[in-house]
């Protein structure tokens, strides 16, 4: 059966001021989701990604908790023009930074809006579970901290089970790995989940590495995608992709995305999250191979039909054809 990957009309019920640039849009969505996963709305034909805040098992309503970035599109419209009673487009909810079936400890290290999916995976860990929590919240003053005022009333109502411990640029300076360090207490028995600014996020993860974490209990979750790298060298054969009734056709260039050598061909093909996890990118292949690096949106049919996440797909043929759908 093929999943739902299209856009759906949700009203805004509430919007909740939560810091001075950051809110939480209270939607009447009827959704089912697992805590960490995050919706990709639709706004004035730009695509962007934002993680529930809250919990499936203890909200009766889906959040998402959206921070103003300073220039940026979609974010800023949304705080600008949002209210109760407006519908949005949205898809269903997508994503792999979830919790696993396991009694381990769960250790969460975040940075600023990193704490959304966070707060959603804790209090559905708390609820839900008998495990113990920690979380590490770093943010630049103690007037930035999103949900500061929730953090402190469930660390109040589970003593013993969750500590909240908060890092302040403005008096700790910038978490460094000592700070890593000493929050772990070197004991790497947990799930640790990182989410927040990349070079937050990749110093966390290289201090967990060297107190020996296994890679496999550290998810992640980037609201950038990683760095593009430079594509590779032209090689034998070409990409020809169809977008909105137009055609491009590049050659094929060593390490390069279909996604990339639509932009390269100069064409705005739609993409969101560009880890292989919200389908936003899909396309259907109707000449030739491409293969996908991760694929964690798209069900066996719908690759066997041909469907493709085109951030993750690679040429596996000299002459490919991808077709986005209007
Ligand atoms: C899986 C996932 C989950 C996410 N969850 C959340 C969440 O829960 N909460 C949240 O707040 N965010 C979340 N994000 C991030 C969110 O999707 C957006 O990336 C973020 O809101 C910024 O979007 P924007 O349209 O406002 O900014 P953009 O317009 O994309 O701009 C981003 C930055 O680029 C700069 N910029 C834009 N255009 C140019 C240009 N031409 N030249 C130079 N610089 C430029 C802007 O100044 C800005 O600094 C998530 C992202 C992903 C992938």
């Amino acid at each position: 059966m093929a999943q739902d990957h299209g856009f759906h009309p949700v009203r805004i019920k509430l919007v909740i001021q939560e810091t001075a640039d950051t809110r939480t849009f209270v939607l009447d969505a009827p959704f089912s989701y697992r805590a960490g996963q995050f919706l990709t709305i639709k706004i004035c034909g730009t695509l962007r990604s934002y993680s529930m805040s809250s919990s499936p098992a203890t909200d009766a309503d889906l959040m998402t908790t959206v921070k103003r970035v300073p220039g940026g599109l979609v974010s800023n419209w949304m705080h600008d023009n949002l209210e109760p009673g407006d519908v949005i487009e949205t898809t269903r909810p997508a994503g792999a930074f979830c919790l696993r079936e396991t009694s381990a400890p769960l250790v969460a290290l975040c940075g600023g809006s990193g704490i959304t999916p966070i707060l959603s995976l804790v209090k559905t860990a708390l609820a839900a579970t008998e495990r113990p929590v920690r979380i590490l919240a770093a943010n630049r003053d103690a007037s930035s901290i999103i949900f500061a005022a929730r953090l402190a009333e469930l660390a109040e109502r589970h003593p013993g089970r969750l500590e909240v411990r908060h890092h302040l640029d403005d008096v700790d300076g910038l978490v460094t790995e000592p700070v890593i360090r000493e929050f772990t207490g070197g004991d790497t028995n947990a799930d640790f989940y990182l989410c927040g600014p990349q070079p937050f996020m990749d110093l966390c993860e290289s201090a967990l590495l060297a107190l020996g974490a296994d890679r496999g209990r550290i998810f992640i979750e980037r609201f950038t995608p990683p760095a593009e790298e430079p594509s590779g060298d032209e090689r034998e054969g070409t990409v020809t992709i169809v977008l909105n009734g137009r055609q491009e056709t590049v050659a094929q260039r060593d390490g390069e995305t279909v996604l990339q050598s639509a932009r390269r061909a100069g064409l705005s093909p739609p993409f969101s999250c560009e880890s292989g996890h919200c389908a936003t990118c899909m396309a259907r292949v109707t000449e030739g191979e491409v293969k996908m690096r991760v694929n964690d949106a798209l069900e066996d049919d719908e690759v066997a039909e041909g469907w493709v996440l085109t951030c993750q797909g690679e040429p596996a043929g000299p002459h490919v054809t991808v077709v986005y759908e209007d």
